[in-house]
């Protein structure tokens, strides 16, 4: 017998007839004599659409509030899959995040897991019954909603998978598996039979929303045996695992993130600290900064520009506003129509051609690169946001030989 903990997506979950669907894979595994634990999402649109009504109300609601909000559709998505699951014979039982011990940090709308009590999980699977568990939330230590960041349903199930020690976690979702490039963007693009947990961090942290990045980063710091597959078809997935074999591929897949902004910090002094003082104080908002180039120094002035994510760029323009006399910021300069474009792979580290044929891709059809960032298994580009689809689409055709 084994425990398995299986996670269905907002599309996988979208109405009636899908969250029957979504019962019969559940109890197929009960079936077989695994003891099953489930993690959902809201419904479909469910979060965007509570996000737009909270603009109706007030455009600028506590994050609190926010968390209060969106934790809801979940909760639906719980009780609906109970009974469908009651509805074919067998035991269940829904819990909320809370409820299946989700201890987080209080940072809302993107609190981290801090840990999980798993008393009542244990308990309720002992009792055989299948576990139903709201994805994306939880509650700080004053036991506040928070919920975990969109997307957040991946680390609530691999965070429950670690926590119990599971044989395996399941994420299905509206693809079957993780590609070399968004399926739904580029036609041609490949199903990986698996991929390492450092490429595919490296993937979703990039933009690859197919799994949620934390979720890559707990299953690899609990090696947790991850997968992911389809919620309608039955057919192999890919799995997420610390070796993958190098096979052929130079790279592992293509990405790109339309949700980022530049800003770039011209004409500032040319000293020491100054990067530490402009960096620091992004930290202290809580601001990630990703690429970051600065030029060469002249007559003692220099310009730094960074990127940031596309939420985070007000609250940094304000901070460094609010700090332009203490920094010595004469001009900044801010651009929401770029995006990151990147490759990853772990087999760019052994062949040198590999950056010469991403930049020749981008040149031959024109397009401007305004900053570069490498690391071992990737190779990111910042470049304007109308040409971002058609640089994947490009890129990958380069790589993958089409
Ligand atoms: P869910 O609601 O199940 O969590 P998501 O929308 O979060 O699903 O993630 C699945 C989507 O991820 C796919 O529909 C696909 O468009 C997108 N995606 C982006 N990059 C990739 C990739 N490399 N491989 C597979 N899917 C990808
Ligand atoms: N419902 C949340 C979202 O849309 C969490 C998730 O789907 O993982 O972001
Ligand atoms: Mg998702």
């Amino acid at each position: 017998m084994s425990l398995i903990v299986q996670k269905f997506g907002g599309s996988s979950v979208a109405d009636a007839h899908r969250i029957e669907n979504v019962a019969k894979i559940v109890t197929k595994f009960k079936k077989k004599g695994d003891d099953v634990v489930v993690v959902v999402s809201a419904q479909g649109d469910t979060t965007d659409f509570l996000i737009e009504k909270a603009g109706e109300i007030n455009n600028n609601p506590s994050k609190r509030e926010m968390d209060v909000l969106l934790s809801s559709g979940e909760q639906i998505s719980i009780a609906l899959l109970a009974m469908a699951i009651e509805k074919l014979g067998f035991s269940v039982i829904s819990l909320t995040g809370w409820q299946a011990g989700f201890r987080t940090k209080t940072n809302h709308t993107n609190a981290r897991i801090v840990k999980i009590d798993t008393t009542r999980l244990k308990s309720e699977l002992d009792a055989n019954k299948i576990v139903v568990v709201a994805g994306f939330q939880g509650v700080d230590k004053l036991e506040d909603i928070t919920t975990l960041g969109r997307g957040g349903s991946d680390t609530s199930a691999v965070a429950i998978a670690a926590a119990m020690n599971a044989d395996l976690c399941q994420i299905y979702t509206d693809v079957d598996g993780v590609y070399t490039a968004d399926p739904n963007l580029v036609e041609n693009s490949i199903k990986l039979e698996c991929i390492s947990y450092d490429e595919m961090l490296e993937l979703s942290t990039l933009g690859a929303q197919v799994l949620h990045n934390r979720s890559v980063e707990m299953a690899k710091r609990y090696n947790v045996n991850l997968e992911v597959l389809s919620s309608f078809e039955d057919v192999p997935g890919t799995k997420v695992k610390e070796r993958v074999d190098m096979e052929q591929l130079l790279i592992r897949g293509v990405t790109k993130d339309d949700y980022t902004a530049r800003i770039a910090l011209l004409n500032v002094p040319d000293e020491s600290g100054y990067a530490y003082n402009i960096f620091s104080l992004m930290g202290k908002h809580n601001i990630n900064v990703d690429l970051i180039v600065q030029s060469y120094g002249c007559n003692n002035r220099k310009d730094i520009s960074f990127t940031v994510p596309l939420d985070s760029m007000d609250v940094a323009v304000e901070a460094l506003k609010e700090n332009k006399d203490r920094l010595k910021i004469d001009d900044i300069k801010v651009s929401d129509s770029v995006s990151k474009v990147s490759i990853v792979g772990a087999g760019m580290q052994m062949n040198p051609g590999v950056a010469a044929k991403f930049f020749e891709a981008l040149y031959k059809a024109n397009i401007n690169i305004h900053m570069i960032s490498t690391s071992e298994i990737k190779i990111s580009v910042l470049i304007d946001k109308k040409d971002s689809s058609l640089a994947v689409k490009l890129i990958h055709n380069a790589f993958f030989d089409y």
